[in-house]
């Protein structure tokens, strides 16, 4: 029980506690609580929360769980930023998968609650409480990050988990596609592939996908396509 109140205690630099529809996954379109933490150690050319890589102020998981409680979602999402960034990011996680877990015991017959976790894949997702959901981007060669990627965190990955792509152009595309044949990633757990925001149609992934018969989920960051491509909080 101490253990449990000392994470309850420890403090996080939180950039926003939002709510609105989940975008980027196949849990899109499902009403979720965000927790956006602050600090990225990546700077992708296309990264739209750069306003996340510094500013925030601190609460403890204690206040962060009362603030998504009062949100009333049954997805949760820790995101950033880059979320597992800070030191005790996973005490968070496990504080949030807790959570998440009670309101599943309220809920047995509706849309089972879950705690996703959507990662940038340059940091280890080894050990993370096994009642997350990890979205985890492999970033593409546009990104300027692609090299960035902690080679170790496809050992990892699990059936229920999800692995993202963000493609901005061809090269992004032969990049994603080899590596989903070399690691048979589509038989391993959901594989996503999305446009970068008007740097590519996205028809013409659509097309690649079909011709190559790449068996992944294609998707728009839905967010962009609702509100101002620029809106923060959503
Ligand atoms: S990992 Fe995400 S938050 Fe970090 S720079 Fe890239 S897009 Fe931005």
């Amino acid at each position: 029980m101490k253990k449990e109140n000392d994470a309850k205690n420890l403090k996080f630099k939180v950039n926003e506690i939002f709510k609105s529809v989940q975008g980027e996954s196949s849990y899109a379109g499902l009403n979720c609580a965000f927790v956006r933490l602050s600090g990225c150690n990546l700077r992708c050319s296309y990264c739209d929360t750069q306003y996340a890589y510094k500013y925030g102020r601190y609460l403890t998981a204690g206040e962060i769980i009362e603030k998504v409680d009062r949100l009333g979602a049954h997805i949760v999402e820790l995101t950033g930023g880059e979320p597992l960034f800070q030191k005790d990011a996973r005490l968070l996680i496990d504080a949030l998968a807790d959570y998440v877990e009670g309101r599943s015991a309220l809920r047995p017959n509706a849309i089972a609650p879950r705690l996703l976790i959507e990662t940038s894949g340059s940091l280890s997702i080894k050990g993370i409480n096994p009642k997350a959901v990890i979205i985890m981007d492999i970033k593409t060669p546009s990104s300027g990050c692609a090299g960035m990627m902690e080679p170790e965190n496809l050992k990892y990955i699990r059936p229920v988990d999800e692995i993202k792509f963000v493609i901005g152009d061809r090269d992004d595309y032969e990049y994603c596609k080899k590596i989903i044949l070399d690691n048979s990633l589509t038989e391993r757990c959901g594989v996503l592939l999305s446009a970068v925001y008007g740097r590519i149609k996205p028809e013409k992934i659509i097309g690649w996908m079909l011709k190559d018969c790449i068996d992944a989920r294609f998707q728009l960051q839905m967010h962009k396509y609702v509100w101002p491509a620029d809106k923060k909080g959503v």
